[in-house]
């Protein structure tokens, strides 16, 4: 059993026995025991109850994950990790079931009770990022049974995200499993093909959670096509490696312009054109910043059918979100000018600390500036592989609308 324990201070527990997976280093009386960064710990109350397992995090302010609430079961063992994992694995397979998806997320951190544990699935490549200590301290337990569950061609890891800062955790990344990659990766989603760079592409590569939302744009520009006498046009805001535009051919786009200040992902995006037989003068690209090319497209008298904004994260926490606010609010009004009567916008956040109530409240304001007539006819989340425990609401990051102009 073991001997390492943290007490909390008195009515700290309640949040603990709701099950919510997180423990501020403010909610601790007592850390017994000195336990190493990653380990195991008990969660008892100030009176001595047991009340959960976690993982220790010293250097964050989450100074524990929690993974169990039964205290018969220490949870260490491979068996418990392969059945947890192995549930979260189960949960994608209606996903992939028809072949016409290859890529999604498999396990999706607190959300699918695995703290610090994101594993993406790019066709026969694993994509692992560990974010927190206690995921740190069990890289080599998760590649053995990763390799086991999936038999994956190779595992590679990218945990380079921002969180591992907060762990006190340098970042890492390399092959852990299996040959090198030597080049992007192909991926099927929705029967669309992409080419993900999991070395050098942003997060592990591509941007699994837009999935259902990039369907739904071309389910829409498919239906706006067939009730008009020409096709819709398409401004591709923050497109990254051109999801948004690929899905909006394949509706029935008769032109898109994509806007990045990448170079690298615009060039992987024409790549992913010739990739599903689109020819290359259908698609034009504008490198730069949306703030100022939005500006630009407006000066030019230029109107789009549709426009997708899905920006990177405005507000990385709460302190960031006054100023978040007005980067919002400066592109969806940009866009509410760019939008023909009629048209669409499809709006997005994925800043956590930007509620879904704030951003309608700020892209109101920016139709309001902007004098547009707008409704919202549809609201927008992360795909179902990016799933939101209902014990831990901060799971659920990603939120946006899709408005009709009318004016
Ligand atoms: N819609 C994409 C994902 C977008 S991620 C998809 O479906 O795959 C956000 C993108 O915004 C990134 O590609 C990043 O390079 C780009 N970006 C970040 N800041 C920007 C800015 N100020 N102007 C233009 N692009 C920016």
């Amino acid at each position: 059993m073991t001997t390492t324990r943290i007490i909390l201070k008195p009515g700290r527990q309640k949040p603990v026995q709701r099950r919510h997976p997180w423990i501020f280093s403010g909610a601790i009386q007592q850390v017994a025991g000195a336990p190493a960064p990653g380990e195991l710990v008990a969660v008892q109350s100030h009176r001595g109850e047991f009340l959960a397992w976690g993982h220790y995090s010293p250097h964050s302010q989450i100074r524990a994950r929690l993974i169990s609430w039964r205290e018969a079961v220490q949870p260490e063992s491979a068996d418990f990790w392969r059945a947890r994992l192995r549930r979260a694995i189960d949960a994608r397979k209606p996903l992939l079931a028809s072949g016409q998806t290859t890529a999604c997320r498999l396990i999706h951190a607190e959300s699918d009770g695995a703290p610090g544990l994101i594993v993406d699935r790019y066709g026969d490549t694993l994509v692992v990022q560990l974010l927190s200590a206690g995921a740190e301290a069990r890289r080599e337990l998760f590649t053995t049974l990763l390799a086991e569950l999936l038999a994956p061609q190779r595992i590679y890891e990218r945990s380079d995200a921002a969180a591992r800062y907060k762990e006190g955790l340098a970042s890492q990344v390399g092959t852990l499993y299996g040959p090198a990659p030597a080049a992007p990766v192909m991926i099927l989603e929705n029967g669309l093909r992409f080419l993900v760079d999991v070395q050098a592409g942003h997060k592990s590569g591509f941007y699994l959670d837009q999935r259902a939302n990039r369907q739904r744009l071309r389910e829409t520009v498919a239906r706006l096509a067939a009730s008009r006498p020409a096709p819709p046009t398409l401004l591709n805001v923050f497109s990254y490696t051109g999801g948004f535009a690929v899905y909006g051919l394949a509706g029935g786009a008769a032109h898109v312009v994509n806007v990045d200040s990448s170079a690298a992902a615009l060039a992987l995006g024409r790549e992913n054109l010739a990739l599903n037989g689109y020819a290359a003068a259908r698609v034009e690209d504008l490198t730069g910043d949306a703030f100022e090319v939005l500006r630009q497209l407006r000066a030019a008298g230029q109107q789009f059918d549709l426009i997708v904004l899905d920006p990177p994260k405005f507000a990385v926490s709460k302190r960031d979100v006054q100023r978040a606010a007005r980067g919002y609010k400066d592109i969806n009004l940009q866009a509410f000018h760019l939008l023909r009567p009629g048209g669409q916008l499809f709006t997005c956040s994925c800043s956590g600390a930007i509620s879904a109530d704030l951003f309608q409240k700020i892209v109101f304001g920016a139709a309001l500036d902007a004098g547009s007539d707008a409704q919202i006819i549809g609201r927008l989340t992360q795909s179902s592989d990016h799933p939101v425990a209902l014990t831990c609401p901060e799971g659920d990051y990603l939120k946006g609308l899709i408005c009709r102009n009318l004016s």
